[in-house]
């Protein structure tokens, strides 16, 4: 006769050492695979049928605010900057671009890196000039996709108005739809496009329909309605697409902060600046710290605004800086936006100059609703008010 097994007393039978290892290997693998998970993100699909990288803002912020703290309030941008700390706080964005967008056919001219004023004081690293794509002839661009796209090529005697009124458009709508500044007087031989269904937009690189479509606040289902497009069709950079129903009102309002002059950077919002870049004493922490932005005396809740076209790089609390915002441009420039209430965009979102992007606010080490607006390159930062027009 042989006895019944006792489980759960300290007679039990020695635990057999096969047991114990495949109980470890459970162990093991329920422990590494969610890790491995998290650390790989996953995909998402984007409403236009797009895949684009996986992009979470609050682990980048994680990532980001692992690194220790410093007595300086810029130490942890520039971490989150810096090429050799950027390795886990860097959304996909590059990447993310070629398999979503316009695979760089003819080129979509895109803003270039603080280059633009004549520098007195250089910052350390030179910026490349603009885009090096810009420079192939631009008849090898893809002709307007929009059916309802019509163009007129400048004459000697034309003007805006007359151009408008021959095409069936505001002035305004022409201007907007070509990126014409009221000063800038018409060039011979120049080709306008214009549309009755709305303003028309040129396609930048990386640009996607969802970005588009978020920047004009115009459903995707409309946009490839009006474009002749369908849920994954390859969109192409430099290409003309309609906008239907949008006005002039994001032209303007790029007009507008660039005080009418053409400018790689315009302003974020408009405002009395308060602070200039430089050394000064904090205000709040009463020692010498260099300031590496403007601050821009703002109420709380002001629409604060894209300075360039870029990819939404980092949104996240940031010691000093509260929540911040930082925007890729071309050429490793970026901008920066801090102490903000809240953002109004995602990581990795193309938006375009102008575009609402964030709410300023008050929040990290702030004496006062304000907002602090930086223009860097790569890591460093550069005066804003060298390259804001
Ligand atoms: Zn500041």
């Amino acid at each position: 006769m042989t006895s019944r097994p006792r489980y759960g007393t300290s007679s039990a039978k020695p635990i057999r050492k096969d047991r114990v290892l495949i109980a470890l290997i459970v162990v093991a693998a329920c422990v590494v695979i969610p890790v491995l998970l998290l650390r790989s993100g996953g995909t998402r699909q984007s409403e236009d049928g797009l895949t684009v990288l996986s992009e979470n803002p609050s682990d980048q912020a994680a990532a980001a605010l692992a690194t220790p703290a410093s007595t300086s309030v810029d130490a942890a941008v520039d971490q989150i900057l810096s090429p050799s700390g950027t390795s886990s706080a860097k959304p996909a964005t590059g990447t993310a671009a070629s398999t979503t967008a316009a695979p760089a056919k003819p080129a979509a001219s895109t803003a270039s890196a603080p280059a633009a004023k004549p520098a007195s004081s250089a910052p350390a690293a030179a910026p490349s000039t603009s885009d090096s794509k810009a420079t192939k002839p631009a008849s090898t661009n893809p002709p307007a996709t929009g059916s309802s796209v019509v163009s007129h090529t400048v004459k000697k005697g034309d003007t805006v108005s007359g151009v408008a009124t021959a095409l069936g458009v505001s002035a305004a709508l022409l201007r907007a739809s070509n990126r014409l500044y009221e000063s800038q007087p018409l060039e011979v031989g120049q080709v306008l496009y214009a549309s009755r269904a709305g303003v028309i937009h040129t396609i930048k690189s990386g640009q996607t329909l969802t970005d588009i479509s978020l920047t004009y606040s115009v459903p995707v289902g409309k946009l490839t309605a009006a474009n002749g497009l369908t849920t994954g069709s390859t969109i192409y950079a430099g290409s003309r697409i309609v906008i239907p129903g949008a006005t002039s009102a994001l032209w303007d309002t790029v007009s507008g902060l660039s005080k009418g002059v053409r400018s790689d950077y315009i302003w974020p919002l408009g405002g009395k600046v308060v602070s200039g870049f430089g050394w000064r004493v904090h205000e709040v922490l009463k020692q010498k710290q260099h300031h590496d932005g403007i601050d821009i005396d703002v109420p709380e809740g002001t629409v604060v605004r894209a300075s360039a076209p870029g990819r939404v790089y980092f949104y996240g609390e940031q010691p000093g800086y509260g929540n911040v915002l930082i925007i890729e441009h071309a050429s490793k420039g970026y901008s920066l936006y801090g102490h903000l209430s809240s953002s109004l965009v995602y990581v990795g979102q193309y938006v375009e100059a102008g575009q609402r992007v964030a709410l300023s606010g008050n929040t990290g080490v702030s004496s006062g609703p304000h907002l602090h607006f930086e223009l860097r390159n790569g890591e460093f930062p550069v005066d804003p008010m060298r390259y804001l027009p």
